[in-house]
This record gives C-alpha cells, sequence and structure tokens, in this order.
C-alpha cells in the first residue's frame, strides 16, 4: 500500500496541488464526528487530503479594496478544481477496485443535524483530515496554514476503502504560526476567542486553536450581511453596516433583517451560488485566511492595507467602491430612507 499511497499523492500533485497526504481511520480516531470518514462511506479506511494554492497575487489588491473579483473569480475556480481533483482521483480508485468517494471542497453540508443544512456543518472536516495527515497546520485562526502558501489554500480530499499508509502531522516546531492575533485583528465578526483555546484529539495527536464562538458570526459577516468593523473606519467589501452584536444569542434579532435588506440590494458583477441563498453571494471576507502568511512582513502589511482600505459603498447599479470612512456616512445620510434601509437597520 506504500506504492498506491506514493501514486495517490503523486496524482494529486500533478493535478494542480501544493501539498497532499494520507489520513486512516487509526490516525483520525476520537475526532469530532466530521473526522469521521465512515459517515460518507462505511467500508472507509483512508482519506487523502490535499491543498490546491490561491493566486498570491490577487490578495493584496482584495484586502486594499482595489480589485475583488479576480480574488473572487480565483476562489471560486480554485475551489473548482479542488472538487474536480477530488472526483478524478475518486474515480482513478473505484476503476482500481476501490470503493471512494470525493469530498467537495465547500458549499456541501449535513442534512441530518438539529437545523439540517443550516447548521453549515460539511459532511467530513477536511481540515481535520489536512492537520493531521500534514498537508498543514492549525494557525491560532483555526485555519490550516501550509509552509509555503500560508492560510492561501483551498483543501480538498477523497475518502476511499483502500488501506493507504499515514503520513506524520507537521512537527511543531514547523508551524510558523506565532500568536501575532492578526487574523483576530483583521475580523469584524469576532469568531475567534482571543483567549481560550480548542483542543481536538486526532489519533495519538493533540491539535489546538482559538476557541470559536457562535459560527453565526461569520455566517453574518462572510456572508456579507454586514461588514463595517467596529471602529468604523474600515469594512470588509460589504457595504452593509448593520450591527455586528457582541453576543452569539444577539445575532438572531439583527440576522433576519440583515438577510431581508441583502436579497433587495442591486445584483453586481461577479459573485456564486449558495444552495442556502435566494441570490448569488459574493466573496466579501475571507481576511482571517488572507491577511495569514508565513513572512510576518508580508502579513503586516497586508493587515495595514485592509485597516487603511475605507469603506465599501454600493452604488445603484450595484458595483461597489470603497470610500473614506466620512464620504461612507455622508453617501449613506444623503439616500432616500428606501434605499438607505438596504445597508443599515431602520
Ligand atoms: S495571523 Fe498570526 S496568529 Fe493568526 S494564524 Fe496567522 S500567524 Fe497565527
Ligand atoms: S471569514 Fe471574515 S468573518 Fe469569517 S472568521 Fe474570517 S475574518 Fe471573520
Amino acid at each position: 500500500m506504500d506504492e498506491l499511497t506514493a501514486l495517490v499523492t503523486d496524482y494529486v500533485m500533478r493535478q494542480g496541488a501544493c501539498a497532499a497526504g494520507v489520513a486512516t481511520l487509526e490516525t483520525l480516531v476520537g475526532g469530532p464526528p466530521s473526522a469521521d470518514i465512515t459517515y460518507v462511506l462505511p467500508e472507509a479506511k483512508s482519506a487523502v487530503s490535499f491543498a490546491v494554492p490561491l493566486e498570491q497575487e490577487h490578495i493584496r489588491p482584495f484586502l486594499s479594496k482595489k480589485d475583488f473579483q479576480s480574488h473572487e473569480q480565483d476562489n471560486v475556480l480554485k475551489n473548482a478544481l479542488s472538487s474536480g481533483i477530488g472526483l478524478h482521483l475518486s474515480d482513478f480508485l473505484e476503476q482500481r477496485g476501490y470503493p471512494s468517494v470525493p469530498l467537495a471542497a465547500n458549499l456541501r453540508y449535513r442534512t441530518d443535524t438539529p437545523r439540517g443544512m443550516r447548521d453549515l456543518m460539511p459532511p467530513i472536516s477536511l481540515r481535520y483530515l489536512a492537520v493531521r495527515s500534514g498537508v498543514g497546520f492549525f494557525g491560532l485562526s483555526g485555519n490550516v496554514l501550509t509552509k509555503k502558501e500560508g492560510a492561501g489554500i483551498i483543501l480538498g480530499g477523497v475518502v476511499t476503502a483502500a488501506e493507504l499508509t499515514p503520513t506524520d502531522p507537521i512537527a511543531e516546531e514547523e508551524n510558523y504560526c506565532d500568536g501575532c492575533k492578526l487574523c483576530m485583528a483583521s475580523c469584524p465578526s469576532g469568531l475567534m476567542d482571543p483567549e481560550e483555546k480548542a483542543e481536538i484529539t486526532l489519533g495519538n495527536r493533540t491539535f489546538s486553536y482559538s476557541r470559536r464562538k457562535g459560527y453565526v458570526r461569520c455566517e453574518y459577516v462572510c456572508g456579507g450581511f454586514a461588514g463595517l468593523h467596529s471602529s468604523g473606519k474600515w469594512s470588509t467589501w460589504s457595504p452593509a453596516r448593520f450591527p455586528i452584536p457582541e453576543k452569539d444569542e444577539d445575532f438572531r434579532e439583527v440576522f433576519r433583517p440583515a438577510a431581508k435588506a441583502y436579497w433587495k440590494r442591486p445584483e453586481g458583477g461577479g459573485g456564486f451560488y449558495h444552495p442556502l441563498m435566494k441570490t448569488r453571494i459574493w466573496q466579501t471576507c475571507g481576511n482571517c485566511q488572507i491577511v495569514c502568511h508565513p513572512d510576518k512582513e508580508e502579513r503586516k502589511a497586508r493587515y495595514e492595507l485592509l485597516t487603511r482600505s475605507g469603506v465599501v459603498v454600493e452604488n445603484p447599479d450595484g458595483s461597489r467602491e470603497a470610500v473614506s470612512p466620512e464620504e461612507a456616512v455622508a453617501r449613506i445620510e444623503a439616500m432616500a430612507p428606501d434605499r438607505r434601509a438596504l445597508y443599515e437597520m431602520p
């Protein structure tokens, strides 16, 4: 099986992955429910994990609010590439006699949880496969970081009945995360707890990252329902300035009006489809991911670009532009009440 393990690793690398590894039933044992690979394939024995790199050149223009579509399109295409590699490898293994299931890179959710798809729980956590197999390591953000591309990756995977040979996690001393917290400082939603850590055990290894508060926070902000940072000085690519509550339990109250406004806003260029949304959605954030680079100077420069990028406003044709915080306020105040209600709480 060492030979087949080498083959599947080479397979995904030749199709565009930048890192690959293998986790098995044994190396994932004791993990959270989404580390259970038999959920998608009862006879599963192993999972191939891999990462596809995002184009680094699109990240600075996205963070500095110069160009949002290039990074968004790259993100959409790399998700398709990652899912496609998984499908190809799964078909390949199936035809070699090993039942296999490809894992979608994103936008595939379990339907058997208490709130169904709205819980946004993936069939299998690609992050758990990636850290246990040595594709990357957990940063404080909880994102998976790779040595060369940092967090600028899209993960993929295949679950298979083939008994592959597991690969080791990356050694702790090779994890470049130095706890700089720029991921947290770049997040208007407050998803990551700055003090508390969460721990998970996969096989005989324990991994930790910052405790995540309610995922509704990221759903609300990264989903584009709100985007203004609490300082009022910068925003995500969302033009909405609905309140971002302090407490998880207060999100329910703001989500409904923010969503109603979202669906009435003019639709500009770009965007992609999400199974839970009535309209296209747009890549408005992902800051915690794309600010994080192995080079600390680059990380700091990205954070500076973000926090000096201004506040996004939307034009009547749906196009978005970043202006100074003061001009953003002036533009909102000059809107007729009906239009203004598309962007902030009436
Ligand atoms: S931004 Fe800093 S603290 Fe956050 S994951 Fe990256 S290196 Fe770690
Ligand atoms: S994607 Fe945006 S809102 Fe979600 S956790 Fe990251 S920085 Fe925060």
